[in-house]
């Protein structure tokens, strides 16, 4: 028995698992796939009329097609609808057929929607909260999957794609694959690097095991005929015969290609971050003291003298200059940033992090979140049914948009600081916007709500327990208020240090044991009735280690809060730093799994999120 299952080519039998598992799953992800059929629309189909086509640069979408998924939205309720050409070569089929989620035919509220980058159709009420020019120039098949992503948060359940079997694809230019792999969210290195690790793997294995990995590697040849070429296929690229044949020599001068132009395209400073220096520069002339406002004595939670520093940190965040320190209060436990950024300070570092440069990689973390939401939604079940909710700190409103699935009937509000809630509003993802400062609003909101949550929002607030005083004013007696918070009595805290992602300096401004939450909340009228430990835990704590070790290193090169030139060794630097991280990542993500098993099984993650209901104060019972 032990000799045989050392004599089993493990590595060979994998690999060819792997490709048929794949094969398998892109025949099943292109069967699932609504097909348009032009033939039956030629002149009985409902008009376009109401409806906006945008087609890449060199695509033409013909008539019938054109009233085909006009005819194939309005019956499904689409109201975005992405064409894949029948004839889409076979690299960017199966590249396509690789990363198209499951539910592509529509869209679920909380995917990633990815399309063929060759023509969008859009509801003309989608097109105007967007704000798309109705005569606009044809994008370039890279912008056009950005602009997929950017709209499907206007039709979050009403995106979709479908095949026009009819529709031709212009030849796919080569410079543009790097460009085009980002606009989809997809890091080309990182494809790169799977696509040559994976023709590796194959060579090695028909040289080391024979027979199974000829079986491996003659499976991998016919990939695309397995998955593009039966009879009826409704995918079927003109250069099928040629990409099957020649397979694995085009794979490598693609993956070559594909390298060429990343490399290009990242060498050298990027024009949006130049455009960003001299704003910086001119912030930055005067040094940073005036990011920061006096540091105060004592505890603003408890007012104890007793303070002593838990950190002192850089930005390992975005890599700005200037250091932040957190105190710990020896009465209470609070934790706080100490000296505290004044309001410069915050307008300076909060920029291009959740807006401008950052918005993309905030929306994609915020994207990948819907099961936290509708959890965090789903607390409230056993106590009752809110008629309207408000989000307080809702950004683009992420979790109103996810927390409908578990409250189809409840009213959503926003309100935030930032202009994001406006955008959250003409999204549709919120009701009504409120834009500015919860403690300024909320003499006109009092009573409006049933419910008010706040998740991972007094951290971020410079006076939290102001904040709960416009809670317990807003909400009428019996409404329920929600809190997530990062946990500073988290014991990865401690052994991580500096390198703890929830410490998030220097957005952070206050870190609250639950124990001083719970005090407050019942100083205010509120009674806690749940709390969750290990739901509320996000599993960050060892990626994000290894990021902010990483940024430490090797912080970005061409940041335009940075000295503004990278030589090459501070680039090389870069390079190694962020290519050895690699396998960090990996084992970080596996320890991250044992650590959020571990959280929900012993009800001690790195957040907690409570449940409090308003009981009429002394004053309004009598
Ligand atoms: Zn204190």
């Amino acid at each position: 028995m032990t000799s045989f299952l050392t004599h089993v080519p493990w590595a060979a039998v994998a690999v060819l698992a792997g490709l048929a598992v794949g094969t398998l799953r892109s025949r099943r992800r292109m069967a699932a796939l609504p097909v348009l059929d032009p033939a039956s629309h030629a002149d009985s189909a409902p008009s376009p009329d109401g409806w906006h086509l945008i087609s890449a640069r060199g695509v033409d979408v013909d008539d019938a097609t054109l009233r085909a998924a006009v005819a194939h939205a309005d019956r499904t309720g689409l109201q975005i609808l992405d064409l894949i050409p029948g004839r889409l070569d076979t690299e960017r089929a199966l590249g396509l057929l690789r990363v198209l989620d499951r539910s592509a035919s529509r869209y679920g509220r909380t995917a990633e929607a990815r399309g063929a980058g060759h023509a969008l159709l859009i509801a003309e009420d989608v097109r105007h909260r967007a704000e798309i020019e109705p005569d606009s120039a044809a994008p370039e098949t890279e912008e056009l999957h950005t602009l997929l992503r950017r709209l499907k948060a206007y039709a979050p359940d009403a995106t979709g794609v479908a095949i026009a079997p009819a529709l031709a694809s212009p030849a796919p230019d080569s410079a543009r694959r790097a460009a085009e792999l980002r606009a989809q969210g997809l890091p080309p290195n990182l494809v790169i690097a799977s696509q040559l690790a994976g023709l590796a793997l194959l060579v090695g294995a028909v040289v080391v095991d024979g027979g199974w990995g000829i079986a491996a590697a003659a499976l991998y040849w016919l990939q695309p005929a397995l998955v593009l070429g039966a009879p009826g296929s409704p995918l079927r690229p003109a250069d099928l015969t040629r990409a099957t044949a020649a397979r694995p020599l085009l794979s490598l001068v693609a993956a070559l290609r594909t390298a060429v132009s990343s490399h290009r395209a990242s060498s050298g400073p990027l024009p949006e971050l130049d455009a960003l220096r001299p704003g910086y520069d001119a912030e930055l002339k005067a040094g940073t003291d005036r990011f920061f406002e006096p540091r105060r004595l004592d505890c603003p939670w408890c007012g104890s003298a007793d303070l002593s520093v838990r950190l002192r940190v850089p930005d390992l965040l975005q890599g700005k200059p200037g250091r932040f320190t957190l105190e710990e209060c020896g009465m209470c436990g609070h934790v706080f940033q100490n000296p505290r950024l004044s309001l410069d300070g915050l307008d300076f570092y909060y920029r291009d992090f959740y807006e401008g440069l950052g918005v993309s990689g905030a929306a994609q973390v915020f994207g990948t979140m819907g099961r936290s939401y509708r959890a965090r939604a789903a607390m409230l079940k056993p106590y009752g049914t809110p008629t309207a909710w408000l989000d307080v700190g809702t950004g683009h409103g992420h979790f109103c948009d996810s927390a409908r699935d578990i409250w189809p009937g409840t009213h959503f509000d926003g309100l935030d600081m930032s202009a994001a809630v406006r955008e959250a509003e003409a999204r549709g993802w919120v009701g009504t916007a409120h834009h500015g400062q919860f403690p300024d609003l909320a003499a006109g909101l009092v009573h409006r709500y049933d419910a008010v949550s706040m998740y991972h929002y007094l951290e971020h607030t410079r006076e939290p327990l102001t904040e709960l005083d416009a809670a317990a004013a807003v909400l009428p007696p019996g409404g329920h208020l929600l809190i997530e918070l990062p946990d500073p009595e988290s014991r990865l805290g401690r052994i991580l240090g500096s390198h703890w992602l929830p410490w998030f300096q220097p957005q952070h401004q206050h870190l609250i044991p639950i124990g001083n939450l719970r005090q407050a909340l019942a100083d205010r009228g509120f009674t806690v009735l749940a709390e969750e430990h290990g739901a509320a835990h996000q599993s960050c704590d060892f990626v994000g280690a290894v990021l902010l070790t990483a940024n430490r290193l090797a912080p970005h090169p061409y940041a335009p809060w940075g000295p503004g030139t990278a030589t090459r060794t501070r680039r090389a630097v870069r390079r190694v730093v962020h290519t050895a991280a690699l396998p960090c990542y990996v084992v970080a993500a596996a320890l991250d799994a044992v650590r959020a098993a571990v959280a929900r099984a012993t009800e001690g993650g790195n957040a907690y999120r409570l449940l409090a209901r308003r009981t009429p104060a002394a004053s309004e019972a009598a």
